[in-house]
């Protein structure tokens, strides 16, 4: 054992390599002591007795610590010192200088030329091996911390973004380049937000999950929407990591930006599935769509339409203006179909279809061949409305092509399941009625199935109408008279609309269901009331006080919520007596939504207006409305009435409801009285009003008026 071993320094590298200790000395015995001591400390000791040998020892080895003697036959050991720190391989090597030479000067020249230390001879040999020992170890440190620097200044220069932060308060801690610039904070603006700040929607809401996913290390890597300081976004795809083996512990986040890579993809799918001359979904697309909007109604059991337009003539415009100007007419005539659409679109939309789910495709199906799918209808007419929409916006003038003809289009429509179960069929159906549109004229859509075609047309025509007798006051109200049991006054009327036309008179059964569908019987209604109490009031000295004006009220008119209010304003208007008036409504009101009927009539009840259920014994007829709400009469319907003298069984429901009536202290009115047979089977069963043609049809206001002023009289008579 070595007598210098009792230092217990024992200087051991990490690694199992043996310290390497470089001694250069011009005195043996100073070698032989090196030798001895750091050999017996576990170092690999090299010698070289002069300056020369030292720097071609150097040339093959890089020992950890170099011992210098200063003076030395050949280049002393400020020269030896001075070439060490020009080799590379050699700059981070600690070299302490050992010298007899005492000086400030002689020490100060030592750190000059890059000696770590200086040590004065005799050598303290304990002492210098502490020296050594120290030199070595801030050489490690010196050297791991080159590394880390060359490793950050890697980090900082990466094309992806790195951003660490923190794992509790998810603060950002660092930041690379890439980070700061695409981001657009500064460095310090940056360290001051969280994590979830640089985030877009989405990935913000899904931040704390995929957080916990990254710590349980279920999954690492993500697609996260950036946010940058403008408030503009990008994707990115990249790796979450948890570091949790420092204080505090920390998520990295290595991300590219994917922006690049999206708008390839973009590319890629807008090649493949669109029209590169208009832009429009190909057919491709479009098979893939319609395919999902005949599933989607298959599984609801709804329609879809299938709409095929052609633009007529466009071999013409082609061979007259040439192809080029063809292409222009044909961009410019998609881009109006794609308005259509997208106004025909937020239509749907307001009847609470999703933006993905709205039934509505357009696309560029051949040609001059488009394709227009409706997904979802409720209403057959729809497709037909969206083929007006079509044709009007294609024939408007074509600013794109100057000097071309007049464009128009024909559409043929399939609708789905009633003309096929699949897009081909559907496809040669609507091609079908495109011929038979084209066949007819041009400029036109037609229907696959031709009854379809009639009735689809006539309701259109009719709607066209229906709005022209609203803007026009095209309507008139009728009057039908209502008698006392006895027949011996007339107690009130009936208030029932007509629609004059050149070819004839147009009774409610033929427009007041599309009025209500289409929602026109709200102008309706609020005319019919109107025109109603202005006849009250103008008739307030002709008729008795108890007389009443009985007015029928649709459901929607019903369910406005302004409704209530709007009687009450007319009633301001026209101040008649509210007792005077009665709204007949029908139990499919009351059915839909009871609580809200159930106010609705209180409301009505509270103003003093009576009530009527009307048509009573078609429908539900439950016992409960009528305990339960505020009516005050019930309509026997005509449908009973008729059949009073002829079906015992009617009769006994009618008996029946008369009874329940008179239980209730409702009153009835029995509506539809022809006969005089009629009447005695009613008169059997109970005290009721009498409404029918054998006492007077629904008049004019005029006819109404002397009706009043010689009844019962000319009646009796008649
Ligand atoms: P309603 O309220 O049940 O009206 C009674 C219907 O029976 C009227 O038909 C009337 O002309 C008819 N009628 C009355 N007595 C007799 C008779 O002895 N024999 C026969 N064969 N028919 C008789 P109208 O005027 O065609 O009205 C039909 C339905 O249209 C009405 O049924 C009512 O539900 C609705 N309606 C009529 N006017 C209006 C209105 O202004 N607004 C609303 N919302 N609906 C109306
Ligand atoms: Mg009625
Ligand atoms: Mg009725």
């Amino acid at each position: 054992m070595s007598p210098f071993s009792s230092t217990g320094l024992v200087a051991q590298d990490h690694n199992t390599r043996k310290p390497v200790l470089l001694a250069v000395d011009d005195d043996a015995g100073t070698l032989l002591l090196t030798r001895e001591f750091f050999g017996a400390e576990g170092y690999e000791v090299l010698t070289a007795a002069d300056g020369n040998l030292a720097l071609n020892l150097l040339r093959q080895n890089t020992p950890d610590v170099i011992l210098l003697d200063v003076l030395m036959p050949g280049p002393d050991g400020y020269e030896v010192c001075r070439r060490i720190r020009q080799t590379p391989h050699l700059r981070g090597v600690p070299v302490i200088i050992l010298t007899s030479l005492d000086d400030p000067a002689s020490e100060e020249e030592a750190y000059r030329i890059g000696a770590w230390d200086f040590v004065s001879k005799p050598v303290h040999w304990p002492g210098l091996m502490h020296r050594v020992q120290y030199a070595m170890r801030a050489a490690r440190a010196l050297h791991a911390e080159r590394a880390a620097n060359r490793f950050a200044r890697v980090i900082n220069q990466s094309p992806n973004e790195v951003l660490i932060f923190d794992a509790q308060s998810l603060r950002l801690l660092d930041a690379n380049v890439s980070a700061v610039l695409n981001l657009g904070y500064s460095r310090s603006e940056l360290l001051e937000r969280e994590f979830s700040s640089l985030l877009f929607n989405g990935s913000a809401a899904n931040l704390s999950r995929n957080l916990a996913l990254v710590k349980g290390a279920k999954q690492d890597h993500f697609h996260l929407q950036m946010l940058r300081s403008d408030g503009s976004s990008y994707p990115t795809e990249g790796t979450l990591l948890y570091a949790d083996d420092d204080e505090p512990s920390v998520f990295i986040a290595i991300l590219q930006d994917a922006t690049e890579k999206r708008r390839i993809e973009n590319e890629l799918h807008r090649l493949s599935f669109y029209d590169d001359l208009t832009g429009l979904p190909n057919r491709r697309h479009l098979h893939e769509q319609a395919s999902r909007l005949l599933s989607l109604a298959e599984r609801k059991g709804s329609r879809c339409a299938i709409c095929l337009l052609d633009i007529d003539d466009i071999s013409q415009i082609n061979n007259s203006l040439g192809p080029a100007a063809g292409d222009r007419i044909l961009q410019e005539m998609s881009q109006r179909l794609a308005d259509v659409v997208r106004g025909f679109d937020i239509v749907a939309r307001d009847e609470s279809l999703t933006v993905q789910n709205s039934g509505l495709q357009l696309a560029r199906f051949a040609g001059d061949e488009f394709i227009l799918v409706l997904g979802d209808l409720t209403d057959p007419v729809d497709p037909a409305r969206a083929a007006e929409r079509a044709l009007q916006a294609i024939s408007q003038p074509c600013d794109s092509v100057p000097g071309s003809p007049r464009v128009t289009a024909s559409i043929g429509i399939s609708l789905y399941p009633d003309d096929g179960d699949n897009l081909e069929l559907l496809v040669q159906h609507a091609h079908t009625a495109l011929h038979s549109a084209k066949a007819a004229g041009k400029n036109r859509y037609s229907f696959f199935t031709d009854s379809l075609n009639q009735r689809i047309l006539g309701r259109l025509q009719l709607e066209r109408e229906l709005h022209e007798a609203i803007d026009t006051h095209g309507f008139e109200l009728h009057y039908q008279p209502i008698v006392d049991d006895d027949l011996q006054r007339v107690v009130g009327a009936e208030c029932l609309i007509r629609w004059p036309r050149p070819e004839g008179m147009r009774f409610p059964d033929q427009f007041i269901p599309l009025a209500e569908q289409t929602g026109l019987i709200l102008p309706i209604g609020a005319w019919v009331m109107r025109e109603a109490l202005a006849h009250l009031q103008a008739w307030q000295d002709r008729v008795p006080e108890d007389f009443y004006l009985a007015i029928n009220i649709s459901g929607l008119q019903a369910r406005q919520p302004n409704f209530v209010d709007s009687v009450r304003t007319l009633l301001q208007e026209f101040p008649v007596r509210p007792e005077q008036l009665c709204f007949e409504i029908t139990e499919s009101l009351l059915i839909d939504d009871l609580d809200a009927a159930a106010t609705w009539l209180r409301d009505i009840e509270a103003m003093g207006i009576r009530i009527a259920l009307d048509d009573f014994g078609t429908g539900y007829s439950a016992l409960a409305y009528l305990v339960r709400l505020p009516v005050n009469c019930i309509k026997i319907d005509r449908g009973f009435t008729s059949q009073l003298d002829t079906d015992r069984e009617q009769a006994a429901v009618a008996a029946a409801i008369f009874q329940m009536a008179q239980a209730l202290g409702l009153g009835v009115v029995a509506e539809g009285v022809e006969t005089r047979e009629q009447l005695s089977a009613l008169r059997a069963m109970g005290r009721c009003e009498i409404q029918g043609w054998m006492i007077g049809k629904a008049m004019p206001e005029a006819d109404f008026e002397r009706f009043l002023g010689c009844y019962p009289e000319a009646v009796a008579e008649a």
